[in-house]
């Protein structure tokens, strides 16, 4: 069975993830890929519909991203989104040049409510645009049909071509009515039929699994995170005991977390899994002594990781697959699909090492955004507790010391970390933040203690407010909770002397440290 695909074109745009979240939030399958793929792998996917994304770019400049004109005799209906509108109209034989009146934020806009894109959208409706350059002049074949008091050609159509463009950006929240006109373009204009759901995505899994793994055995890499406990429960109901679960506590982890793991997903807890627990806290605290590079620091954490398996498959006899808890935005971000700079490698996809003493990798999840993976645990029967986990990074502490890691840094952190979090929990907020922890920064300062004069490490404290994690608040979190996290800090954990509270957003900083 052939599942329907919807492709973002990326042309280096901020949004890339969004647009292809709003479309499988239509349950219609979406991918991103970078304008450098070449046609021909575009062509054999055979996408129901095409949207190309917006870019920084002036695409009349020589060596701005583009694409060959062909893609728009596909006959494949494509959607083009501000850089990627304007692209359309200069390659179609339109103009595009420097706006007299650059348009940024929420802006009015009238709509021509014939036309497929904006059934049902009100004739005037408010859009979120983010432009210097404008379309001076449509291609031949188009009608416009819909303006801005500065921008005659805010959207466009060549019914006849099925090519669609809008200046604006129907992907952001800010376009209060987005969400209708990029369901229009799916349903109306690309006739996708919306059969991407999750009870489907969960069943199908299972089966491909079963198919690809026969009687082979698999070794799933469980870290106790969301995405790991989702890959390993459906491993499990695909192939039961053929597969064996390997926990590692490299050490790296939150206060308790290890036990806690065990709890649930050991012998004693409600799963079939064959649970192994390796203690290897002592391998990655010598591999990581005196690195301060964080790049570094995720590399080697994710080498010696999937070393630990392969010796651990060793023990079990021979391993056919392993099972990683990968999902769509490791993927992006990494820069392999999509046309993203690498922001940072990630520990299931750029810390891959190039040896793996496997015959093959699995990456069930390797498709889904984060909430699309929670709402697959649900389905399959994970409990809440642990399907709205708060995200651990695969690195773990690792990457919330700053600069070198010693075990002194990392019980430091722990401490302080289980301090904010049971705070946090105390006061209610856990449900009003969606990521919180503390972290070790690198900075000694001169503090007072007991009258005596003391040179030890500030903890910064973090808690954002955020819906996809690609962009992130910090959280306003009232004074007296700080306050006395704070006090608990400097008395309970040995060698703080000082705590900061982290207000910075992401962008510019990322959520977490390194
Ligand atoms: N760089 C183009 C412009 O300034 C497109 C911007 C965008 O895609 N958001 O108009």
């Amino acid at each position: 069975m052939k599942r329907e695909t919807v492709v973002v074109l990326d042309f280096g745009g901020q949004y890339n993830q969004l647009i292809a979240r709003r479309v499988r939030e239509c349950n219609v399958y979406c991918e991103i890929y970078s304008y450098k793929t070449d046609f021909e792998k575009i062509k054999a996917l055979q996408p129901k519909g095409i949207i190309f994304t917006g870019g920084p770019n002036s695409c009349y400049e020589p060596g701005a991203p583009t694409y060959t004109k062909e893609i728009f005799e596909l006959g494949v209906p494509i959607l083009g989104i501000c850089y990627g509108s304007q692209l359309m109209m200069h390659l179609l034989g339109g103009k595009v040049e420097k706006a007299p009146v650059r348009e940024y934020g929420k802006i009015e806009v009238t709509t021509d409510r014939t036309s497929d894109l904006f059934a049902d959208v009100s004739e005037k409706t408010i859009c979120w645009m983010s432009h210097n350059d404008y379309i001076s002049q449509m291609a031949p074949g188009f009608r416009t049909i819909a303006y801005t008091d500065n921008c005659p050609y805010a959207a466009m159509e060549n019914t006849e071509k099925k090519l669609y463009a809008t200046q604006f950006h129907p992907e952001v929240l800010h376009t209060q009515e987005g969400q209708k006109m990029l369901s229009n373009f799916v349903f109306r204009v690309c006739g996708c039929a919306g059969d991407w759901k999750m009870d489907s995505f969960v069943e199908q899994s299972i089966r491909q699994i079963r198919e690809k793994v026969g009687d082979g055995k698999v070794l799933c890499a469980l870290s106790g995170g969301v995405d790991s406990s989702v890959a390993a429960v459906l491993l499990s109901k695909a192939v039961g005991n053929q597969l064996t679960c390997v926990f590692v506590d490299h050490g790296l982890l939150r206060k308790n977390e290890g036990d806690e793991v065990e709890a649930v997903f050991g012998p004693d807890g409600p799963y079939d899994l064959n649970f192994i627990r390796v203690n290897a806290q002592e391998r990655f605290y010598s591999k990581l002594a005196g690195v301060t590079e964080p790049e570094k620091k995720r590399k080697i954490i994710g080498e010696e990781f999937i070393r630990v398996f392969e010796e651990e498959a060793k023990k079990i006899g021979a391993v056919d697959f392993l099972v990683q808890g990968t999902i769509y935005p490791d993927v992006v971000e990494s820069g392999v699909g999509g046309e993203s700079t690498v922001i940072k490698s990630h520990h299931n996809v750029g810390g891959l090492p190039d040896y793996v003493d496997f015959k093959e990798i699995i990456e069930p999840l390797r498709d889904l955004f984060k909430d699309e993976v929670r709402k697959a645990g649900l389905e399959l029967g994970i409990p809440d507790y642990l399907v709205f986990r708060q995200p651990f990074p695969g690195p773990g502490l690792g990457i919330r010391i700053i600069g070198a890691i010693t075990p002194e840094k990392v019980q430091m952190v722990q401490d302080a970390d289980a301090i904010w979090r049971e705070e946090i929990a105390a006061a209610g907020w856990d449900k009003k933040v969606n990521q919180y922890f503390a972290a070790l920064t690198n900075m000694q300062s001169v503090g007072v203690m007991g009258d005596e004069r003391t040179y030890d490490y500030a903890i910064a404290l973090r808690a954002v407010t955020t819906t996809d994690f690609m962009t992130a608040e910090s959280a306003e979190i009232p004074w007296e909770i700080i306050g006395k996290t704070t006090s608990r800090i400097v008395n309970e954990v040995k060698h703080i002397n000082r705590v900061l509270y982290d207000c910075t957003g992401k962008p510019p900083a990322t959520i977490e440290f390194e």
